[in-house]
Parts: C-alpha cells; structure tokens; sequence
C-alpha cells in the first residue's frame, strides 16, 4: 500500500471502482476515461510502481495478470473478435498512474502502431 496512490485507494475501496473482478491479489475495474467500447485495468493489490520495479518472484502475479485480462475478456464476449492488452511503463509510454496495470481493450477494430 502507498498512500498517495490512486489504484491503492481503488483497492482498498477507499476511492469507488467499477469493479469487474476481484480476488485476494487482483482488482480489475473499468477505465474512467474509456479508450474502446470494453476498458479495463488489471492491477495487483500489492503496489508496484512500474514494470521496472517487478522482482524475480513476481512473474506468477505478473502471469495470472494476463491470464486473468484473457478470462474478463472471454466473459464479456471479447475473445474471438479480439482484444489489446497494453502496459505502460513511465511517462515516455504514457503512464501516468504509477502502480503497474494492465490495460485490456476490446470492442473495436485496433490500430498498429499504436500512438
Ligand atoms: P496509464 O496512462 O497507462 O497510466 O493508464 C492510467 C489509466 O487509469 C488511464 O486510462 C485513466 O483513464 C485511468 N484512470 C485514472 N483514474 C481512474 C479512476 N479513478 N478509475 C478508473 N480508471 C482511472
């Protein structure tokens, strides 16, 4: 926990979230600012700020992250169309919560290269 973090609050239910999925280490919520018609952030409930700071011993949570974006996509009808998962690290990506999550977009055509 980091008390100033903004996905810290959303965690501990500090700051209200649409919740999509939850269990003792994983939230994902919907994005506030959404980028497709289906945004959703998987974020761990530990704080990490970014993918730099992810420890050896970290790669099951950092697995079960992806995991988990592939199953919330399946349930919300995603999967055979299509779907991105996107993490950002620092500001030069366009990070700009620093606790690590993983974005998951779906429901429109996507573009490559992304912006
Ligand atoms: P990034 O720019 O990769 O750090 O992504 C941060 C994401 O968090 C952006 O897509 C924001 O729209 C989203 N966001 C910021 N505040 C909130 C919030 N209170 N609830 C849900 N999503 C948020």
């Amino acid at each position: 926990m980091s008390d100033d973090c903004l996905f810290c609050k959303i965690a501990n239910g500090e700051i209200p979230g649409k919740i999509v999925y939850e269990d003792d280490q994983l939230l994902a919520f919907e994005d506030v600012n959404p980028q497709a018609p289906f945004h959703a952030l998987i974020i761990p409930r530990r704080h990490i700020s970014t993918l730099n700071d992810v420890q050896a011993g970290d790669e099951a949570l950092l697995g079960g992250m992806i995991t988990r974006a592939a199953q919330i996509a399946k349930e919300h009808g995603h999967d055979q169309d299509g779907y991105r998962t996107v993490f950002n690290c620092n500001r030069g990506a366009g990070q700009s919560v620093f606790h690590i999550h993983l974005h998951l977009l779906a429901g429109r055509n996507m573009t490559w290269p992304p912006g």
